[in-house]
């Protein structure tokens, strides 16, 4: 049964212009307005609480559903206590500081120049430390408040607690957006890439990954040291279904796949 969800504020917390600009209220969409300890949505009027500094920007209704038990996979990941970028052990840690290494690689190429870059479903920051390492502007969301808690990534580096079917973001407001290892949990993967094309500027790049088909992953379970086998949903990706999901997002431009064996990186252009 899930706990009681954290409601309860810490104020003390500055956000910054450029923190205000992106946040929106996951509800309406609209500007968030530093009131007291809470963030106040300017136009429906909810209130979002600030917990250690982060503001947790998961809308009233998805608090409600996940309290009544009614999102078993969003629950899941809100109590996950994983690491990636320390706890990893065995063929995790290859796999992870791999797909790193290979994902950046491509992303660094794709960064925009004094822009904001969003990471969606970031955990611990496999990917957002190195945005932070070159100093570049981000916004890190996740919907588990303690991996965002193991990330320090100051003064770069603003994060939040969002759903990634119901983003915080406001419309056309960040230049790249980054969902590495994520979309396999999702169960509707499009309302995500719905998103993730809302709140990209156009001539933005969205870049993410994906498990592929290999047949290594139906050994999971047995192989990984980590893998939970209570994990309510995964799934994996031909290049097919990766096209298959944009084109049902209604994204007629180009969709780049590149496989690194395990998974698939993929860029796209709004
Ligand atoms: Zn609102």
């Amino acid at each position: 049964m899930i706990q009681t969800y954290p409601v309860d504020s810490a104020g003390g917390h500055s956000f910054e212009r450029w923190h205000l600009d992106v946040f929106g209220c996951p509800g309406c969409k609209s500007n968030l307005v530093p009131m007291d300890s809470v963030l106040k949505c300017e136009s429906c009027g909810t209130v979002y609480s600030v917990l250690n500094g982060i503001p947790s920007l998961i809308s009233p209704d998805t608090a409600l559903e996940m309290t009544a038990g009614h999102l078993p996979v969003k629950e899941f990941y809100l109590f996950e206590r994983y690491d990636w970028t320390k706890d990893s052990k065995g063929l995790e840690y290859i796999y992870h500081h791999t797909r790193r290494a290979e994902t950046w690689h491509y992303i660094e190429k794709l960064l925009p120049r004094d822009g904001i870059v969003l990471d969606i479903g970031c955990g611990t920051g496999l990917i957002t430390h190195r945005l932070a390492t070159i100093r570049q502007k981000a916004v890190a969301l996740d919907m588990n408040l303690w991996a965002l808690n193991q990330m320090n990534g100051k003064p770069y580096i603003v994060k939040a607690q969002a759903d990634a079917e119901m983003l915080p973001v406001q419309d056309s407001s960040v230049d790249m957006v980054i969902a590495t290892e994520v979309v396999e949990h999702l169960e509707n993967p499009e309302t995500t890439l719905q998103e993730m094309l809302r709140v990209c500027r156009p001539g933005g790049w969205l870049v993410g990954s994906v498990p592929s088909t290999n047949s290594i992953w139906k050994m999971r379970q047995h192989l990984s040291m980590t893998c939970a086998g209570n994990e309510p949903f995964h799934r994996n990706f031909t290049r097919n279904e990766i096209t298959d999901l944009w084109h049902r997002v209604g994204y007629d431009g180009q969709i780049h796949g590149i496989c690194f064996g395990l998974n698939w990186l993929w860029t796209v252009q709004k």
